[in-house]
């Protein structure tokens, strides 16, 4: 299968294709402009279902629409598009309407940077003990976009908002002078937009000068479900697997950390085949997503995910919050909410599926994780703890709010019993970085 994008440049020959409305292909420019916009032949001819397009969660999570954007926003847009406006104008409006939509959240740009002999080291991030993320320059791009995507600015060439590292050789270092570093993970983008001689490059490093207490290889990839074929006819499908095989041969656990929003990404044979190739190789997958509204905000499709996915042999890892940035509008739901939909789905799986872990927040001091709404003495809190923490010794303290029925991310959380601050923001939060 020969891959074939779709992006602004050449979208109307999908409208045409699938005989879209003149409107929908509109709000496709519209919205395209100020959200990244990409989608390839095998998300359009496989999993899209045209006739109910507007309520497919595929369509959501892939295509420029309306309802992405506030309304004053496409407003804007749209009226500089009709009036003939010139490309200067429509940019500089474009890239104001960006930086309102929160475009670095979490601190992304200034807390997680590390430090290498007094220098930032840009392209990699270190921000719990055992684990780094790798953001491989050539891999900054994805197969097609998520218009939820949290990594987006990435995606629009908004300046000084790329996180991408060139050479193999500082991460190494790095890695020397952090002997509490066991995982590696390649992230992005999709590592897996990377030729298997680039990706290459970066494996070997790891196995010919990677410190003794490397243990784990991870990958995160969304390429199972927007071009499985990365596995099956790519011209360097086969060198992938066996770079991959070369991996779990050297001792080291490969795991595929697969983001999948819903279950109708696996109902392809080409998935399907896909997956397997990759568990032939001794790779364990594992797999992540937020839960989001319009796309699988409900228990039922959770529920058959998980089941789905263990009957596949993929290992339920995360169920995320989707974070306060770009299209929030569209896709956030309540905590209390996303909570109900974890623990309604969790509770009807088998244990083999309960290794996920959520509906987790990735903010600043950590993994949030919603534990529950307690009802303490006939009033309702929210209690969370930290999954991961920017220090160690934060991990597993519950902690409480008050009880909030909007609130979407821990910012607009109150801290319970009248306390002033969450514990983590007390002053050993302060010292840290
Ligand atoms: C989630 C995450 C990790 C990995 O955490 P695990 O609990 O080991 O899966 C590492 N670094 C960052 C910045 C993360 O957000
Ligand atoms: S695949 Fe991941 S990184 Fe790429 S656009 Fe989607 S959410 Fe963002």
């Amino acid at each position: 299968m020969q891959y074939r994008p779709y992006t602004l440049k050449n979208y109307q020959k999908i409208s045409k294709l699938k005989s879209l409305p003149e409107t929908a292909s509109f709000d496709m420019n519209v919205v395209g402009r100020v959200l990244p916009f990409k989608t390839n032949n095998y998300v359009v001819d496989e999993l899209i279902d045209w006739d109910n397009y507007d309520k497919d969660p595929l369509f959501a999570i892939n295509f420029p629409q309306k309802r992405l954007l506030e309304p004053e926003h496409f407003e804007l847009v749209s009226g500089l598009l009709e009036s003939g406006a010139d490309t200067g104008t429509i940019d500089r409006t474009v890239d104001e309407i960006r930086q309102g939509l929160n475009p670095h959240p979490a601190g992304q740009l200034d807390f997680n940077v590390p430090v290498l002999a007094g220098n930032k080291v840009s392209g990699i991030q270190h921000k719990y003990k055992e684990t780094m993320l790798v953001f491989p320059a050539q891999g900054q791009t994805c197969h097609a976009y998520c218009t939820f995507c949290f990594r987006w600015p990435q995606f629009t060439g908004m300046s000084g908002h790329k996180i991408a590292l060139k050479q193999s050789d500082i991460f190494i270092e790095y890695l020397k002078h952090h002997p509490e570093i066991t995982d590696v993970l390649f992230t992005g983008g999709d590592p897996m937009t990377m030729s298997a001689g680039r990706l290459e490059v970066y494996i070997n490093a790891l196995l010919e000068s990677g410190p003794s207490n490397l243990r784990t290889i991870r990958i995160g990839t969304k390429s199972l479900s927007y071009w499985p074929y990365r596995y099956l006819t790519d011209n360097d499908s086969e060198k992938i697997l066996e770079l991959f095989r070369k991996i779990t041969d050297s001792g080291l656990h490969l795991s595929i950390m697969a983001h999948i929003n819903h279950y109708r990404e696996m109902s392809t044979d080409a998935f399907r085949e896909a997956v397997k190739r990759i568990q032939q190789t001794g790779a364990v997958i594992r797999s992540q997503s937020p839960v989001l509204k319009n796309v699988n905000d409900s228990s039922d499709i959770w529920e058959k995910m998980w089941i789905d996915q263990v009957n596949l042999g993929i290992i339920p890892y995360y169920m995320f919050i989707p974070r306060d940035t770009g299209s929030h509008i569209f896709f956030s739901i309540p905590l209390i909410k996303a909570y109900d939909i974890f623990r309604k789905a969790f509770s009807r799986v088998s244990g083999l599926a309960r290794t996920v872990r959520g509906p987790s927040m990735s903010a600043l001091p950590g993994k949030i994780k919603i534990d529950g709404i307690p009802d303490i003495n006939g009033k309702k809190y929210i209690a969370m703890s930290l999954i991961q923490g920017r220090s160690p010794d934060w991990v597993k303290k519950p902690f409480f709010a008050e009880y909030d029925e909007n609130a979407c991310w821990i910012n607009e959380l109150k801290p319970a019993f009248g306390e002033t601050s969450f514990f983590f923001e007390r002053d050993e939060f302060k010292s840290v970085d």
